[in-house]
């Protein structure tokens, strides 16, 4: 038994943090997608809009990261077996769970660490936590569009939710919500949502519209999600992000500008590092034909001789089918990330070459007689990151062991791939050393 203990430990503490990673990642994007999906909804049934000002990331992060039912959840889903492992491993695994993504294809990959794991009680975990991010993100968009009944709908799909069909088409007040009492999920494996409701509510197809001025609501002809969420404006304020220009023929769609600003403001927010060396200072987003005219297959582009500022193709940004189009043809050459984060790839990778060139003006400034060139100081950076592979690993670091096609054509953009890989990749020991080196420079001298 014990050394059935030891192995487990092994195997499954180095995906451990990976795991939460990633899952923590796709819960966050559910989140996100529901709370904009109610909020189509509910403007439609209130005519108030939101303000998108108020909706960040960190508080998001925050719903997610509240099981459903609170703390005790891991207590009743691994009482029977939780004694068979040591208690670290279980509330690791546990918040990994809980933050879970794919949720039969995590169960398996956790029950195969051990027979005893039975699958379906992993699904039942993984699916519930699902169902409870969807309708938290759902209820928050209650709060912040005004609307202050919601329906009960244990009808979905065709099937009735058997423990929670007394509640269905039940209205109550958004005020005396009580989760797990009028509120789904009320049990595992439950199938309810909820809906805005008020009464005259509009007809199918029609939704209610609030005049700016006048401050009058009439109904006018509803517009599909898309193009609602095509037309609003989701710039949110950024700290660090400088509202993005855009010098095209053909515009950028605000929604593709939104997202792409959010992953960069993330990436620095999330960096103690970036955080420090911007001090103030913004990034520059721009999107302009003209720097990449005659190479029209590049993406972006990291500027030398501008400051912080990253050039973006217009031509890949005009919608989000090029957009895609751009990523699934180039796929083969890039490291290996979901395509659901395709769309943050050009961006991070840039943000990439953001971070060893931050590192090259601190080394410029600490060390002002130096004699190194910036190329040599980023493939000593690089090299670092190899340097932690190959002990984590016992390889030795050869073109044909980077990780993608694209890292091997020079030091920073390897230095520029291995950072899209630790913000948006899938698990790998590149991730894992990526990771190792960031933390390292991030922790590195705070504040001098
Ligand atoms: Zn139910
Ligand atoms: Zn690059």
């Amino acid at each position: 038994m014990q050394e059935l203990q030891r192995q487990i430990v092994q195997q499954v503490s180095p995906v451990i943090p990976e795991l939460t990673d990633s899952m923590s990642e796709a819960m966050v994007h559910r989140y996100m997608d529901a709370y904009e999906h109610a909020t189509y909804l509910n403007e439609s049934v209130s005519g108030n809009q939101v303000s998108w000002a108020n909706y960040n990331e960190d508080a998001v992060k925050m719903a997610v990261s509240k099981p459903w039912q609170g703390g005790d959840f891991s207590q009743r889903i691994w009482g029977t077996m939780g004694n068979q492992f040591p208690e670290m491993l279980v509330s690791n695994l546990v918040q990994g769970l809980i933050l879970g993504e794919n949720p039969r294809k995590i169960a398996k990959r956790v029950a195969a660490t051990n027979k005893q794991l039975q699958e379906s009680n992993l699904h039942r975990l993984i699916q519930t936590e699902m169902a409870h991010v969807t309708e938290e993100a759902t209820f928050k968009s209650y709060q912040d569009t005004d609307v202050e009944w919601y329906e009960y709908m244990a009808t979905l799909e065709s099937r009735t939710c058997e423990t929670c069909g007394h509640m269905d088409m039940e209205h109550y007040k958004v005020s005396e919500k009580v989760s797990g009492a009028n509120y789904p999920p009320i049990h595992p494996y439950c199938r309810c949502t909820t809906a805005a409701w008020f009464e005259g509510m509009p007809e199918v197809g029609k939704r209610w519209s609030k005049d700016p001025t006048t401050g009058k609501k009439k109904m006018v002809d509803g517009i599909s999600f898309d193009e609602w969420k095509n037309g609003y404006d989701l710039l949110t304020k950024q700290d660090h992000v400088a509202e993005p220009k855009v010098a095209a023929s053909v515009p950028v769609p605000k929604n593709i500008q939104a997202y792409t600003s959010q992953a960069a403001e993330h990436v620095i927010a999330s960096n103690p590092f970036l955080k420090r060396a911007f001090n103030g200072n913004k990034l520059n987003l721009i999107y302009d034909e003209t720097t990449f005219f005659g190479r029209s297959n590049i993406i972006g582009a990291t500027s030398r001789s501008e400051d912080k500022t990253i050039h973006l193709n217009p031509a890949h940004y005009q919608s989000e089918t090029l957009l895609k189009k751009y990523m699934e043809s180039g796929k083969e050459d890039f490291v290996n990330i979901k395509p659901s984060q395709y769309r943050k790839y050009p961006i991070i990778h840039e943000m990439g070459h953001i971070f060893h060139n931050e590192l090259w003006n601190q080394y410029q400034q600490r060390n002002p007689d130096s004699i190194i060139s910036r190329e040599k100081f980023i493939a000593d950076e690089t090299r670092k990151i190899y340097t932690i592979y190959e002990k984590q690993t016992g390889k030795t670091v050869k073109p044909s062991l980077l990780p993608s096609v694209y890292a091997t054509k020079n030091d920073s953009e390897a230095f520029a791939e291995l950072f899209t890989l630790a913000n948006i990749g899938r698990p790998s020991q590149w991730r894992t050393a990526m990771n190792t080196y960031l933390k390292g420079v991030n922790q590195s001298d705070a504040g001098t």
